[in-house]
C-alpha cells in the first residue's frame, strides 16, 4: 500500500477479461472493469456482460407492499403516533417532538447510538418512489438538521453525525411510512472514522477539500456529471459500491450549521430527481445517507449517497451476493457513465 495514498485523489480503472468455450462450443470472452473508489480505495467491479440481463422484477414497478393499507396498525400515523412513539426529554430538546411543516422527529424506540431518532417525512403512510413533493423531504431534513443542532448544544463531544434513509423493506427499512433516521454519537462509525482521516490528510498535504477536489476533477471529465440544483452538485459515482449509485456534493461546506434555506431545498429537490430515475427503472427500494463530523476541524463536506437496493417485491434476488459479502468487492452491471446519462433525464 502507497503510504501517502491518504494524501493523494487517484481514479484508476482496468479491464480485465475472462475466457471460456460458449455452450454452442464457440470461443467467448468476456470484459470486467474493476475500478478503484478515488476516496475509500475500495475496488468494486463492473460485470459489464451482465447489463444485457433483465434483473428478476425489474420489467414492472413492483405493487405496493401490503402493509400500505395498514394505517390503523402503523406507530407512525395519527392517532398511534402520540401514545406508540416515544418522546424527547423536556429539559434537553426544545420540544418532546420536534416538527417542522408536516415532518415529526421523535425518538427512536430502538436505537443505534446515544442520540438516535425517527423524522417522518409527513402524515402520509405510504408514498411510492418519486412521488413525494420535495417539500415534504425538506421539511424533514430541516426537522433532522435542528435535532442534531439541538443535541450539539447540549452535548458537545456528540460529533459524529448522520441522516439516513431506508426506503421498503428490501433496504432495511422496518416500517413502510417514510422516514429518515437521524443519528449523533461521541464514537464514530468505520465510515466516519475513516473519512475523518483521510479527508484531513488529504487538506494537510494538498490544502484543498477532498470532496472538492473529486468534484473539480468530475466537472471537468463531464461522463459522469448529471446536474446541480442550486449549489448542490450531482454525478455517478466512479466506482459504485451500490446500483446506480449517485452522489450529491455541496462544495466547500462541512457542517449542517452552515446549511442555509437554499441549501436544504437543492438537497430535497436532487434527492427527488433521483428517486424519478430509480422509479423510471422499475425500483423501489433505496438508501440514502449524508455523514457529518462536527468539528471545527472537520474537512469532510456535505455528501450525500443514494443507491438502488433489491426490488421489495416476491422471488427478487438479494444485491448482496457471496462476492460483496465475503470478498467486499461491489459488483455492479451497469457502468457509470450510462447511469449519468439516464439521470440527466430527471435535472
Ligand atoms: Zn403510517
Amino acid at each position: 500500500m502507497d503510504p501517502h495514498q491518504y494524501e493523494k485523489l487517484i481514479f484508476s480503472q482496468e479491464v480485465i477479461s475472462a475466457h471460456f468455450v460458449g455452450p454452442s462450443g464457440e470461443p467467448v470472452e468476456r470484459l470486467i472493469e474493476v475500478r478503484r473508489n478515488p476516496i475509500t480505495f475500495r475496488t468494486c467491479r463492473i460485470t459489464l456482460s451482465r447489463s444485457q440481463e433483465k434483473e428478476a422484477g425489474t420489467d414492472a414497478m413492483p405493487p405496493p407492499p401490503p402493509d400500505v393499507t395498514r394505517t390503523s396498525i402503523c406507530p407512525f400515523c395519527e392517532p398511534q403516533l402520540q401514545t406508540m412513539t416515544p418522546r424527547l426529554y423536556a429539559d434537553t430538546f426544545s420540544k418532546q417532538r420536534l416538527q417542522v411543516g408536516g415532518s415529526k422527529l421523535f425518538p427512536n424506540l430502538f436505537p443505534y447510538g446515544s442520540y438516535s431518532a425517527v423524522s417522518l417525512i409527513d402524515a402520509n403512510h405510504f408514498v411510492e418512489i418519486g412521488k413525494a413533493s420535495w417539500s415534504s423531504y425538506r421539511d424533514s431534513f430541516e426537522n433532522s438538521i435542528q435535532y442534531l443542532h439541538e443535541i450539539l448544544a447540549k452535548d458537545p463531544k456528540a460529533v459524529y453525525m448522520a441522516i439516513t434513509q431506508n426506503h421498503l423493506p428490501s433496504a432495511g427499512g422496518s416500517l413502510v411510512h417514510p422516514h429518515l433516521q437521524v443519528n449523533a454519537d461521541r464514537l464514530p462509525s468505520n465510515h466516519q472514522r475513516f473519512l475523518q482521516k483521510r479527508c484531513a490528510a488529504y487538506f494537510r498535504r494538498n490544502r484543498s477539500l477532498l470532496l472538492s477536489d473529486y468534484l473539480a476533477r468530475e466537472r471537468e471529465n463531464a461522463s459522469r456529471y448529471i446536474g446541480a440544483t442550486g449549489e448542490w452538485e450531482w454525478l455517478a459515482a466512479f466506482a459504485p459500491e451500490g446500483f446506480f449509485e449517485i452522489w450529491g456534493i455541496l462544495p466547500g461546506v462541512t457542517s449542517f450549521e452552515a446549511l442555509l434555506d437554499d441549501h436544504l431545498t437543492g438537497l430535497a429537490q436532487g434527492v427527488m430527481n433521483t428517486q424519478r430515475l430509480y422509479r423510471s427503472l422499475n425500483r423501489n427500494g433505496y438508501n440514502l445517507g449524508i455523514l457529518v463530523m462536527a468539528t471545527p476541524a472537520s474537512r469532510l463536506e456535505l455528501r450525500v449517497v443514494l443507491m438502488v437496493r433489491s426490488n421489495y417485491a416476491p422471488w427478487v434476488r438479494n444485491d448482496h451476493t457471496g462476492f460483496e459479502v465475503m470478498l467486499g468487492d461491489m459488483a455492479t452491471f451497469t457502468s457509470p457513465e450510462t447511469t449519468a446519462k439516464e439521470a440527466r433525464r430527471f435535472w
